[in-house]
Parts: C-alpha cells; sequence; structure tokens
C-alpha cells in the first residue's frame, strides 16, 4: 500500500532549523491497522500529514499504492487524497453550516457519482455508523461521541485505500472513546487500511502493528495480535 524511503521533513525559521521527521523508513501493507504512538513534539502529525499528502517531504521518497508522490503538485495530490484517503480529526472538523447528511455527502462530490447513487451511499454510510437520526441535525447539536460517527462517516464513504486517524478518541470520553475504536476494528475487518496516532495504550491495543517514534525518527516496531 504505502512505502517511505529514507524520508525527512524539515522546517526552517530564519534561525531555527527543526527536524521534524530524520530518514524514516516505513513499508504499510494493504489491510494493516497501524498506531502510531510516541511523546509530543517526535513528529506523529508530521508524519500522518505527509502520508496524507497533506504535507510534502524535504527529501527521500514516499510511493502510495504503486505511485511516487513525493515532489507532486498539489493539485495531482489533491486529486489522490480526495479520491484515496480518508481523514479523522481530534477535533472531528465538520462543517457546522452544513447538515450531518451534507457533511457525509461533500466527500463523495469529487468522485464523479450520480447523485441518485450518492444519497443511497450516504444512507448506508450514516446508518451504518448510527448517527441516519440525526441526518438533518447541524453537527452543533450532537455530542462529541455522535460527531465523531459523523467524521467516520464521511472518511468512509468513498471507500478510500487508507483511512488516517489523527488522535480519533483525544476529545472523547472513555465509552465513546471505546465506541470509535470499536468502529475503526469493524472497518479493518472489512478491509481498509488503517494508520492512527494514538496517545492511549488501550487504543493503540486495537492495532496489528505499533510505530513507537522518538525525536522524528522509528524507535521500535511491535507486531500484536489484534
Ligand atoms: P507530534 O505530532 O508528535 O506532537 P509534530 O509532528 O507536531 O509532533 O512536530 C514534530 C516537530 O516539528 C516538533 O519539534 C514541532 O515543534 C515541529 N513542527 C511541527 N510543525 C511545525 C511548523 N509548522 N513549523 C515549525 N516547526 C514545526
Ligand atoms: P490538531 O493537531 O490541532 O488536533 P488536527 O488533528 O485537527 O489538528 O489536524 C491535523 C492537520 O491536518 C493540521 O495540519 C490541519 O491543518 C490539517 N487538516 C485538518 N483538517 C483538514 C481538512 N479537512 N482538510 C485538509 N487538511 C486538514
Amino acid at each position: 500500500m504505502l512505502s517511505l524511503r529514507n524520508l525527512s521533513r524539515a522546517y526552517r525559521t530564519d534561525t531555527v532549523e527543526t527536524t521534524a521527521l530524520d530518514a524514516i523508513d516505513l513499508d504499510i501493507a494493504d489491510g494493516e491497522f497501524v498506531a502510531i504512538m510516541g511523546p509530543s513534539g517526535c513528529g506523529k502529525s508530521t508524519l500522518l500529514n505527509i502520508l496524507g499528502l497533506l504535507d510534502s517531504p524535504t527529501s527521500g521518497s514516499y510511493d502510495f499504492a504503486g505511485t511516487e508522490v513525493a515532489g507532486l503538485p498539489e493539485a495531482k495530490l489533491s486529486a489522490i487524497r480526495k479520491r484515496h484517503i480518508g481523514f479523522i480529526f481530534q477535533s472531528f472538523n465538520l462543517v457546522d453550516e452544513l447538515s450531518v447528511r451534507e457533511n457525509v455527502e461533500l466527500a463523495l462530490l469529487y468522485h464523479g457519482i450520480p447523485a441518485a447513487e450518492r444519497r443511497a451511499r450516504v444512507d448506508r454510510v450514516m446508518d451504518k455508523v448510527g448517527i441516519a437520526h440525526r441526518a438533518a441535525h447541524r453537527p452543533s447539536q450532537l455530542s462529541g461521541g455522535q460527531q465523531q460517527r459523523v467524521a467516520v462517516a464521511r472518511a468512509v464513504v468513498g471507500e478510500p485505500k487508507l483511512i488516517l486517524a489523527d488522535e480519533p478518541t483525544g476529545n472523547l470520553d472513555t465509552a465513546h472513546g471505546e465506541e470509535v475504536m470499536r468502529m475503526l476494528q469493524a472497518l479493518n475487518g472489512e478491509g481498509a487500511t488503517i494508520i492512527m496516532v494514538t496517545h492511549s495504550p488501550a487504543h493503540a491495543d486495537y492495532a496489528s502493528r505499533v510505530v513507537d517514534m522518538l525525536d522524528g525518527r522509528v524507535l521500535i516496531e511491535r507486531r500484536q495480535a489484534a
């Protein structure tokens, strides 16, 4: 599915250079569920942003599903991102001017799917995450747990190859956090590749592989029975 080779990302200001990622090598196969852990500032968000084509490496290569994407122009990155990658953020990132249904449907607009089929797919996925009865509400009218379920629906409605989750349970209480983890587990069971940043060892236990980072490098990787 994806492969990073000698990949680095540096941030430069007038006076300081920060190496956020330092010569990372990482391979992730189709169908894996990978948890990325490590202390604040070790490069987790930078790595996830690069994996999600939201940011580009300073050097090194990134093969995404057979395409070398490091150095591609933003228009191309954006096209791949919309078609093949679903994002789930800690802060949900829903559009409050739109209804729940419209938020989910937004993710399908670039897929060239006829309106009737789009509606059917949106209905199916809202049903699947248990949010169908809130379709006409605005995100701000929902609880945090419900908002994250909408975000999960939006991330998966386009049937992306890859789902990236940046601390998806960070703003949720324990019960709602577990609920989101079980949803990710079910999606992984259906074949989705998932890469998740988390601070929670209990939530990392849902993954089939844990990547521990320190100072922009992969410190240790372990595979585990999910
Ligand atoms: P984590 O997600 O593990 O907390 P980040 O990827 O956010 O780590 O940050 C890695 C390093 O890169 C940190 O030292 C951080 O200060 C630095 N960094 C992140 N984003 C920027 C930026 N936009 N400008 C300058 N430095 C940054
Ligand atoms: P935070 O670290 O504040 O919790 P998020 O996890 O919400 O940030 O977002 C991680 C990164 O993804 C940020 O750099 C943000 O700019 C970017 N991002 C967030 N939402 C979107 C979006 N809908 N589309 C594109 N990029 C986004």
